[in-house]
């Protein structure tokens, strides 16, 4: 039988509709998807225990012969046993089969076999009940390296392993991908011996090059498309501006820059006189500064006579940075607006009309500022701030309303360090300005990680704070209570907190789930010192700017990635009072408590966000998929760095000779490139 890429996986031998719906849960349902599901991980059974080496209660193989005859017997209707003993030199045991009469026949006494099973019951007593076995020789249980495949109920190991086994004839019939000008330089194997190694290797050597074109192959895809969408929104020219002298804005404000503040602003005014629009990723730590370095680029482009927008990733901080553009900018004479979802539609409206009417310098707002409603009469610089969380598409479409032909100036801001390859894979060519100086006065926040052992302490110290005139988070995981995990939800925790134990304090809860108003008010009463203590989820982790918090409680901090600690950390310790970091755990875990005190012994942001990319990859790093990035089967952006390169470089050079990927030789890796994007397809055709 001819096996092709299309065909329905449930016309191979074994998969009925119920183990063909258990297969769709794994995203399988073509012979081509099949072979593109790659092991987990290998299990070495090139060296084989002897009987007595074998442990108990694990997956074991090992050869042994019948020792005593296979024998069947029925015990009632329905129900037979099949009996009979092995050994090897070290040791007998006695093995049962359930229902399987048929294997009797094929355990022949005298002779070996490999088996693979679990053992159960010790001493004397070890015995294994249905376990695999096959002829000394025939190497699908040993012979070598077996592929561990992520499974789902109703599908095992040796089910799936069988399935991809039947499909293998396709691998020598896969197009290849790869110009063999790609092959040749980068000395990448060929396909079918890529998709016959990654799942069935016959050495360690065979699967390491199996993985390295397979990786190769994805990050090229992944480095075409994103330069694809970049192409289309690369056409179009910027406003070069002509002013550029910053001297006024910086004499109006409240405090003197830092130099990394001026430097970053200098090499933004470089950038802004030229008509290549300005792409420039500013990074700095929390608390750095970042914010009035972006004032400087509105205040510009005010001076120049263009608008400018400006996105956050939630409401909360869109409506901050709405108050501070206020306070810094709004004397300047800059009219300045603020759209987000949680406004009513009239109030959206009259925004909107403002900002295509030119009536408004700044318009600041959340994803609100991308839909098609929202014009501008002549942008001509775009901020986004915490850029990683928006999505790639997310980005370009506000680019978009630059106009026909024309191109905003674009500024990045961001507080997770990324590594610089990275950087690039997500924002493309770039140029970085890195503020790498925290504002004078500040004292670093002395973290502590304690268990509940400590809590009444813990409470005097909030009381203590409070009573010297500060401010105090806390931040639980979830919002509401429920699940399995006993963590702290906000909801119900602030209520006993309020009730039980502070009912003198003003407390008040803050949560993502709450409406924009609310928010706002409670926002507002916490920056001008009417909340004391503020009960929230992680709605806070970006941005926040209250100069007063002298308090950080994070309950449950097994919880938190490094990174999102870091954030949390850094809303405190932004004025003249010494500020804490409390991280509460009760983790057993030593891997965990580890991780907690690499935090508390380090405030380097960039140690921090390595430590957590080496410990969770960039998936979770940037919260779950946040980054806008298609999910890669193989390829880990954090581990590859070299071939990441070699990617990309191999990226530039065939899009130099054929930049849209026309060409009827790229038409199957064009294919490819298209169904990692699925989601952004339109934007390709
Ligand atoms: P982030 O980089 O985390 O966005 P912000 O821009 O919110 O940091 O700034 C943090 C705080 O530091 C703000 O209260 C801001 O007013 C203050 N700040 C910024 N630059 C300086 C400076 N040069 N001197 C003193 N305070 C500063
Ligand atoms: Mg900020």
């Amino acid at each position: 039988m001819t096996i092709n890429g299309k065909q329905s996986l449930e016309t191979l031998p074994g998969v009925g509709p119920a183990r063909k719906k258990a297969l769709l849960r794994l995203g399988l349902s073509t012979v081509d998807e099949l072979l593109d599901y790659f092991p987990r991980e290998y299990e070495d059974r090139t060296v084989i225990p002897s009987l007595s080496e074998a442990e108990e209660e694990v997956p074991v193989c090992f050869e042994a012969m019948v020792s005593e005859p296979f024998h069947t017997s029925r015990i009632r209707k329905g129900m037979d046993v099949t009996k009979g003993k092995i050994s090897d030199h070290t040791e007998q045991i006695a093995v049962t089969f359930f229902n399987q009469a048929y294997v009797a026949p094929n355990l022949i006494y005298g002779e070996s076999y490999v088996f693979y099973g679990k053992l159960t019951g010790t001493g004397s007593r070890r015995q294994m009940t249905n376990p695999y076995f096959e002829r000394v020789g025939e190497g699908k249980l040993t012979g070598g390296i077996i592929p561990v495949y992520p499974l789902t109920a109703g599908i095992s190991q040796n089910f799936l392993a069988g399935l991809v086994r039947r499909s293998m004839p396709y691998a020598a019939e896969k197009q290849e991908t790869l110009p063999s000008m790609l092959l040749c330089q980068y000395q990448l194997a060929q396909v079918e011996f890529c998709y016959r190694n990654i799942h069935f290797p016959e050495t360690w050597e065979d699967l390491a090059l199996a993985r390295r074109r397979l990786i190769f192959e994805e990050l090229l895809c992944l480095s075409l498309g994103l330069a694809l969408l970049r192409e289309r929104r690369s056409e179009g020219v910027a406003f070069s501006f002509e002013q550029v002298e910053l001297g006024e804005f910086v004499c109006g404000l409240p405090f003197s820059l830092t130099n990394a503040q001026q430097r970053s602003m200098q090499e933004m005014a470089g950038d802004l006189r030229q008509t290549r629009p300005m792409n420039r990723l500013l990074q700095g730590d929390v608390g750095s500064g970042k914010t009035v370095v972006a004032a400087a680029c509105v205040w510009l482009a005010w001076q120049n006579g263009c608008q400018s927008a400006l996105m956050a990733p939630t409401d909360l901080l869109a409506r901050q940075h709405y108050r501070t553009m206020d306070s810094l900018l709004g004397a300047c004479g800059l009219r300045i607006g603020l759209l987000t979802g949680s406004m009513t539609e009239k109030q959206k409206r009259r925004v909107r009309e403002a900002a295509s009417l030119g009536e408004l310098d700044l318009l600041v707002g959340t994803h609100a500022l991308l839909t098609e409603e929202v014009q501008f009469h002549h942008l001509g610089m775009v901020i986004t701030d915490e850029q990683h969380r928006f999505g790639v598409m997310q980005r370009a479409a506000l680019s978009a309303k630059a106009g026909e032909g024309f191109r905003p100036h674009v500024l990045v801001m961001s507080a997770t360090p990324i590594p610089r390859t990275l950087a690039l894979m997500i924002y493309g060519e770039l140029d970085l300005s890195i503020i790498d100086e925290l504002p004078p006065g500040r004292k670093p926040v002395a973290t502590y990680i304690i268990g509940e052992d400590k809590r009444t302490r813990l409470n005097r110290f909030i009381m203590k704070q409070i009573q010297e005139g500060r401010q105090v988070y806390l931040v639980c995981p979830m919002v509401e209570e429920g699940g399995a995990l006993e963590l702290k939800a906000a909801e119900q925790y602030g209520t006993y907190l309020q009730n039980e134990v502070f009912p003198e304090l003003n407390l008040a809860v803050l949560h993502g789930k709450m409406k924009g108003k609310n928010k706002e008010h409670i926002m507002e009463d916490f920056v001008q010192g009417k909340v004391q203590m503020m009960v929230s989820t992680t709605v806070i982790e970006v941005g926040m700017d209250v100069p007063n918090a002298s308090l950080m409680i994070v309950e449950n901090a097994e919880r938190f990635g490094l990174s999102q600690l870091h954030q949390l950390r850094g809303r405190v310790g932004r004025g003249d009072h010494p500020s804490y970091c409390i991280l509460i755990s009760e983790t057993k875990s030593t891997h965990t408590m580890e991780r907690l005190k690499a935090l508390a012994s380090t405030t380097d942001g960039f140690r921090i966000a390595e430590e957590d990319l080496k410990l969770r990859g960039p998936g979770d790093f940037f919260g779950s998929r946040q980054h806008g990035l298609p999910q890669l089967k193989i390829a880990d952006l954090a581990g590859d760095m070299r071939l990441l390169r070699e990617a990309q470089e191999a990226s530039r050079v065939l899009l130099d000779q054929d930049p849209k990927l026309e060409n009827p030789s790229h038409q199957v890796l064009r294919e490819k490139v298209m169904r990692l994007f699925e989601e952004h397809r339109d934007n390709f055709t």
